[in-house]
């Protein structure tokens, strides 16, 4: 038995086999979850309801249109972009593998600045592309030249920059990103996951003078719905209508569209929200740095990247064993003793900093 399940998996492609899945993990009576970059904030109640209302009426029997055309309408509208030149996805991750369909192959070149969400890589290697990584500046910056030369040198069908980044919560400047874009014959897509929380300015702008670029946003971070998993890729309509090819129908279902689109509706509560994320997330940095021995990453997100003199294994365990959740970041080679938490709740704050003192004392670090 053993050897024939030995034999079949040998069936499977090397670039699967070679990886590790995508793992989260949690720790038991966590009660504070400060370790995905969510929003803090659920919707509120009365709107919860009068969604789950309307979707009495909405047949579950049915399939939903191959792409969710009323969002696709509506997102269009409010972004002012040609709604041909929208992909909507289930959660920006989906697209994502869409991106590696269309192309990525054996061989194919994908530039992936880093230290940079882990995903990318992770797509380009299981569709046997090329990985060309390009190092940091030293403050952890995405460094323009060197991504600039290397878009030059290797000529790669993809060019990824998340700005701002995850894990390291930093910006590029746009002047920055426009170089690499127009020294790019291939694509660049530009994952904007957390640009509602970013001062500077989208990226968007750029696609009216290079046709390469794309840009990913989601629903996961400033809007609130990590859980319904709803992300669009933004571009030329003639790229959009290639990425369409190898798309599968049906990816964002009736619920996840009908969500969206009323939060559409209601855009003075997101824009409190992020405020509140913004407010909480600064707060959360000069907490940090008030602490003797921590080292903090000026952040351009909803999550700051820091180090204490610990080793991260150490402050994981000091702060789960208080019921906070954070996550380790030193698995990426540029991160050494590292860590990532993402702003909540006031009262969450308060629980992980005090948490955190605890861990340092504890270990008679401050
Ligand atoms: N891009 C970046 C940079 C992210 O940090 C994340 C979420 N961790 C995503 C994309 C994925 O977002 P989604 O929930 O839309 O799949």
């Amino acid at each position: 038995m053993t050897n024939r399940l030995e034999a079949a998996l040998r069936f499977l492609r090397p670039e699967v086999r070679r990886e590790r899945a995508y793992h989260v993990g949690s720790a038991p009576g966590v009660t504070v979850k400060l370790n995905q970059n969510e929003c803090p904030y659920d919707l509120p109640e009365d709107l919860k309801r009068e969604l789950l209302e309307a979707f009495l009426q909405t047949p579950f029997n049915r399939y939903p249109t191959e792409q969710p055309d009323r969002l696709r309408a509506a997102l269009a509208e409010r972004l002012g972009h040609d709604p041909d030149g929208l992909l909507i996805g289930n959660g920006s991750n989906e697209l994502t593998y869409t991106l590696g369909l269309a192309m990525v192959g054996p061989g194919t070149r994908v530039v992936l600045p880093r230290p940079m969400f882990a995903l990318y890589g992770t797509m380009a290697r299981i569709f046997g592309g090329e990985v060309i990584g390009v190092p940091p500046r030293p403050d952890l910056r995405f460094d323009a030249d060197a991504l600039t030369a290397a878009v030059e040198r290797a000529r790669p069908a993809l060019t990824v920059l998340a700005s701002p980044n995850n894990p390291t919560g930093l910006a590029m400047r746009p002047d920055e990103i426009e170089r690499v874009v127009a020294a790019a014959p291939g694509f660049v897509l530009i994952d904007e996951a957390y640009v509602e929380f970013n001062e500077g300015p989208s990226a968007l702008r750029l696609l009216a003078r290079h046709p390469n670029v794309l840009v990913m946003r989601t629903f996961s971070k400033a809007f609130g719905l990590a859980g319904l998993r709803v992300g669009y890729l933004m571009g030329r309509p003639e790229v959009i209508a290639e990425l369409l090819k190898a798309r599968l129908p049906f990816m964002v279902d009736r619920f996840a569209e009908t969500v969206a689109m009323t939060l559409l509706r209601h855009p003075d509560l997101i824009r409190a929200r992020i405020d509140e994320m913004k407010a909480s997330c600064r707060r959360l940095v000069a907490e940090l740095q008030a602490l003797e021995g921590v080292e903090v990453i000026p952040s351009q997100t909803n999550f700051v990247l820091f180090r204490t003199g610990l080793e991260p294994r150490a402050v994981t365990a000091g702060l789960a064993a208080r019921g906070v959740l954070v996550r380790d970041m030193s698995g990426y080679p540029e991160l050494p003793g590292f860590l990532r938490v993402n702003a909540g709740m006031p009262g969450e704050n308060q629980a992980f900093v005090a948490a955190l003192k605890e861990t340092l004392r504890a270990r008679g670090d401050v």
